[in-house]
C-alpha cells in the first residue's frame, strides 16, 4: 500500500517520492537531487544521463517498524571522447558508504550499543528496537571503528568485551564526559591498560 509520509525523513541531497508501508515495515523509495557527477577515471563532469541503478540500504526504524530504502541513482555517459570509460555509476550519498547493506547512522547506532554491552546482549537488545543484527556482525563492527581525534578525556570509564566468549577479551575505554567510547585496546591486562592509558595522554 503506498501512502504519503506521516513524518518527515532526513535524507540529505535525495528527495522521498513514495512510502509503502508493508507488514515488515517501510519501503522508502528516494532518488538522488544531484544530476550531474564526475567519471572516476578522467574526472569530466558530467550531467548525460544513461539510466539508472537502485540501492536498498536499510535505514533506521521509524516508530516500531524497520525501513527500507530503494534508491535511485543515476548512471551517466562520460562526455570525455577520449576516455576509455563510456558510463559511470553516480556515487551514494554521504550518508551511504560503498556497497554498504546499511546506511552510516543505522551503523553507527548499532555498534553504539555493541560498544556498551558486548556482541551478544547487543543482538538481543537491537532485534528489540528493530535494528536486527548478528552477534558476529557487531564484533566486526567493533573491530573496524577508528576512533576520532577528539580532547583528552578528563574521566574514563574502563571495560572488559568478549571478542570470543572465554577466549579473548579487549578492554574498551570510555569517555564519561562524553558518554562515547575513547579507545579499544588489545587484551585485558594492567599492563595493556597502563601502554593505551600512556597512548591517550600523548
Ligand atoms: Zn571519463
Amino acid at each position: 500500500m503506498s501512502t504519503q509520509l506521516p513524518f518527515p525523513v532526513y535524507l540529505p541531497n535525495c528527495q522521498i517520492i513514495n512510502c509503502q508501508s508493508l507488514e515488515k515495515g517501510y519501503v522508502l523509495t528516494a532518488y538522488s537531487i544531484n544530476n550531474r557527477a564526475y567519471c572516476l577515471l578522467c574526472q569530466q563532469v558530467s550531467n548525460r544521463s544513461n539510466g539508472f541503478y537502485y540501492r536498498k540500504p536499510t535505514d533506521l526504524p521509524i516508530s516500531d517498524r524497520s525501513v527500507q530504502l530503494k534508491l535511485r541513482l543515476r548512471r551517466f555517459l562520460c562526455l570525455n571522447p577520449a576516455c576509455p570509460r563510456r558510463t559511470f555509476s553516480q556515487p551514494c550519498p554521504d550518508w551511504l558508504p560503498a556497497y554498504a547493506r546499511h546506511t552510516s547512522r543505522l551503523t553507527q547506532a548499532q555498534r553504539n550499543v555493541a560498544m556498551m554491552l558486548d556482541g551478544k546482549a547487543g543482538s538481543r537488545l537491537l532485534a528489540h528496537l528493530h535494528m536486527p543484527t548478528s552477534h558476529d556482525t557487531l564484533l566486526r563492527l567493533i573491530r573496524k571503528w577508528q576512533p576520532t581525534a577528539s580532547p583528552i578525556p578528563h574521566a574514563l570509564g574502563v571495560d572488559d568485551w568478549a571478542i570470543r566468549k572465554a577466549k579473548t577479551y579487549g578492554t574498551i575505554l570510555v569517555d564519561l564526559e562524553r558518554h562515547q567510547p575513547s579507545d579499544l585496546l588489545e587484551g585485558r591486562t594492567a599492563e595493556g591498560l597502563r601502554t593505551g592509558y600512556k597512548c591517550i595522554l600523548t
